[in-house]
């Protein structure tokens, strides 16, 4: 049970087979003496270690262990010099601005035409400003200072 292998040279053929089944896959040679036993064993082996839960009888290796593969973009994006806009709310807020302006392109009575207007131009400029001139900014300080050029 100790050992960590899931394979084993068969004592007939010397080939490599799976451990924990009843027959050599190469010549049907008989290594244990029924399949319930084999199964069992196995499960006593996979007890033994946690690494080993994921592991199938019907292997020759223990599956590899999961790859972290997250990337972060955004400091990728960074070490290459690429702009990416801010993870936001305020395109929200600049769509909300854009829905009274459209709708203060209806042609309603003048007055409620204007109201509609300045209330979606201040929403959209907020937006606009907190979004490109705020938030922007305070993720990338000194790119926005020196305007262009990455200093190295
Ligand atoms: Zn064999």
């Amino acid at each position: 049970m100790s050992n960590p292998s899931l394979s084993v040279n068969c004592p007939r053929c010397g080939l490599l087979t799976a451990r924990f089944i009843e027959y050599c896959r190469n010549d049907g040679y008989k290594l244990w003496p029924s399949s319930e036993l084999a199964s069992e064993a196995f499960e006593v082996w996979r007890a033994a270690d946690p690494s080993r839960a994921e592991a199938s009888r019907f292997d020759l290796e223990l599956p590899p262990a999961a790859l972290d593969d997250t990337i972060d973009y955004a400091a990728r994006a960074h070490a290459l010099g690429i702009h990416i806009f801010p993870n936001s709310n305020y395109p929200f807020i600049i769509c909300v601005g854009a829905l009274f302006l459209a709708l203060a392109a209806i042609p309603f009575a003048t007055p409620a035409r204007l109201v509609l207007g300045v209330i979606g131009g201040l929403i959209f400029l907020y937006g606009v400003v907190g979004w490109v001139l705020v938030e922007d900014v305070r993720m990338y300080p000194s790119e926005s200072s020196s305007h262009g050029e990455v200093q190295h």
